[in-house]
């Protein structure tokens, strides 16, 4: 606990296929939180709070390393559509927003998307992460019973 995160994957996993210079991204906590950045894999520490300030997670701690030869978009869209294919269906915003979101990624991947698509997933995965505007909340629109799917699809800012 609380390792930095490139000591973890340059000491104790290999590296960086390519050299650390080669790293696009990390996913820290597995599928289910936000993808940091190259410059923030530099400085965060492996742990709650600090992945936490990062707007990411510890979660499963799952690390999934991706170097320059990651098309992004694409690595969502497969994170996507598992989410989509495991969702039970049970609530409403796992259901629907599982299938939203691989719906846009699948049109960003071949160049078909929409800009405003781009705000559009921030609404929608803010809405599937409970984050209802407070007329929602009065229309009991809740997070998904299992509280897992409906928030942990792969949230994350895409690298610049
Ligand atoms: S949040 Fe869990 S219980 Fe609800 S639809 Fe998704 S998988 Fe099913």
């Amino acid at each position: 606990m609380s390792i930095p995160l490139q000591e973890l994957i340059d000491r104790h996993c290999g590296g960086v296929i390519g050299g650390w210079s080669n790293l696009k991204a990390i996913i820290p906590g597995g599928s289910s939180v936000r993808l940091l950045p190259k410059n923030i894999c530099e400085q965060v520490l492996m742990d709650f709070d600090s992945l936490r300030d990062q707007q990411s997670g510890l979660g499963t701690a799952a690390v999934i390393v991706m170097n320059n030869t990651t098309d992004v978009i694409k690595a969502i869209l497969r994170l996507s559509k598992f989410y989509q294919h495991e969702s039970c269906g049970q609530c409403t915003p796992c259901r629907e927003g599982t299938s939203w979101l691989s719906d846009i990624m699948g049109r960003m991947e071949i160049g078909k998307a929409d800009y405003a698509e781009i705000d559009m997933l921030d609404v929608l995965l803010n809405i599937s992460a409970g984050n209802f505007p407070t007329d929602r909340r009065a229309h009991d629109l809740r997070l998904g019973r299992c509280g897992g799917l409906a928030s942990s699809r792969s949230d994350s800012p895409l690298p610049t």
